[in-house]
């Protein structure tokens, strides 16, 4: 099946803030052709865009998809230790169908914010891999892991995640080692093997908090990212979540061991974590991508409201408002997070051969007209109405503002009934 989108300007992330009138042509699962005019006979359908941007999809590059049954729940805890002390009870709960809900709500938003893949560390994650499979949404799915090394065995021997992949047309298994103060070192050393024993991509969240820092220096007297390394898990292909409180050094050391940090400005704001220096980092060399973390800690799921606070916050924080400018931002939230998550081969740019995950936006509307600066647009003044369609592995799952994989009343329903039964067990 080929696809022609014709008309369109088209931002590709790949060369520079380069944008071009011209057609991109969807050939099965993978751009076929990307120029400033493709022959209509060569497609099975054409489709007219003019007056539409096709940016690539963004890249969730760190959540918890099924929390977000817990969204505004528990709002005003004071800090992250506290929060987790109340969400972590429910967890427990949290039974298959939670998650199969919890995951397809949060699919449901992810498409309609004009996001195309996300990286998911959560329980239970056979049941958001079938949720990926059928609302066709690409997930970096991960084996999350808690406690000492007896628990990472117990929790790897009881997944059922291999059940539900899909030969890597849209899941890929990596494997998730929830944090420092959750885990124990013989955590670390067991995952760390059994990762690099079957070729794993793993991640972990690191320098949430200031308390994370302060505890690990007076437990083993260095910094969590030094720890880690110590620990050899940066020997494998990783990315890390946070990275609020990282030094100089451990940025530094990040990017010579090829690690990708995923910026979460929502939940480092609302947990009162801090606010990562990510231009900074990024001088150093590190590569930033760009995530949401679970709806329970943001409110939401939307990467388009994640980019506007990654420029504001960046602007307030160095009081220079070149640190972090728009084009870099929607780098961010494209071709930076997919380079983090070791994805950048398939994704996060529109290139010929990469995969069709492209977010078609409509800029016709009084939020965005006049465009201007299409990267300060983009970035500053869309807002989920303006994505139009949204291909993923070259499906259209967004159809001119329609989902055509998900029955959204419905999701709402069920994922309504899963939280109001969780809530009554408390
Ligand atoms: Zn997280």
């Amino acid at each position: 099946m080929k696809t022609l989108l014709k008309n369109l300007q088209a931002i590709t992330m790949a060369d520079g803030p380069q944008i071009f009138r011209g057609d991109i042509l969807i050939e099965d699962d993978h751009i076929a052709n990307i120029s400033q005019s493709v022959d209509p006979a060569e497609a099975d359908c054409v489709r007219d865009c003019t007056g539409l941007v096709a940016i690539p999809g963004l890249v969730n590059g760190h959540t918890h998809l099924s929390m977000s049954l817990m969204r505004n729940y528990k709002d005003t805890c004071a800090n992250l230790q506290d929060w987790l002390s109340e969400i972590f009870p429910i967890e427990d709960r949290m039974c298959e169908e939670d998650i199969y809900w919890g995951s397809m709500l949060g699919l449901a938003e992810l498409i309609r914010s004009g996001c195309t893949s996300f990286a998911d560390m959560y329980f239970k994650q056979w049941m958001t891999a079938r949720a990926c499979k059928e609302a066709g949404v690409r997930g970096f799915i991960s084996l999350t892991l808690f406690g000492d090394e007896d628990d990472a065995a117990d929790r790897l021997a009881v997944t059922r995640l291999d059940e539900e992949l899909d030969g890597g047309a849209l899941l890929r298994k990596d494997l998730g080692v929830h944090a420092i103060y959750t885990c124990t070192a013989g955590n670390y050393r067991y995952t760390r093997d059994w990762a690099k024993e079957r070729g794993l991509v793993v991640n972990t969240h690191l320098s949430e908090t200031r308390k994370e820092v302060d505890d690990c220096i007076r437990e083993h007297g260095m910094r969590p990212a030094e720890y880690l390394e110590q620990l050899g898990f940066f020997d494998l292909p990783c990315y890390v979540a946070h990275g609020v409180h990282l030094s100089d050094a451990e940025a530094v050391m990040l990017a010579q061991h090829n690690v990708g940090l995923i910026h979460n400005p929502s939940s480092n704001c609302k947990l009162a974590s801090g606010i990562a220096p990510v231009s900074r980092f990024r001088k150093l060399g590190l590569t930033v991508g760009l995530g949401t973390d679970g709806a329970s800690s943001n409110n939401n799921l939307s990467m388009i409201k994640e980019m506007r606070l990654a420029a504001m916050i960046s602007t307030v924080s160095t009081l220079d408002v070149g640190a972090l400018p728009p084009y870099e931002v929607l780098k961010m939230a494209t071709i930076d997070s997919a380079r983090a998550l070791r994805a950048d081969d398939i994704i996060g740019s529109l290139e010929a051969g990469k995969r069709a995950d492209i977010t078609i936006i409509n800029p016709n509307t009084a939020n965005m007209t006049p465009v201007n600066d299409i990267f300060s647009a983009i970035v500053f003044s869309m807002s989920e109405n303006n994505i139009d369609s949204v291909y993923i592995n070259g499906r259209c799952v967004l159809d001119e503002g329609r989902l055509t994989t998900i029955d959204e009343d419905l999701v709402c329903r069920e994922a309504q009934r899963c939280w109001n039964r969780l809530r009554r067990s408390e």
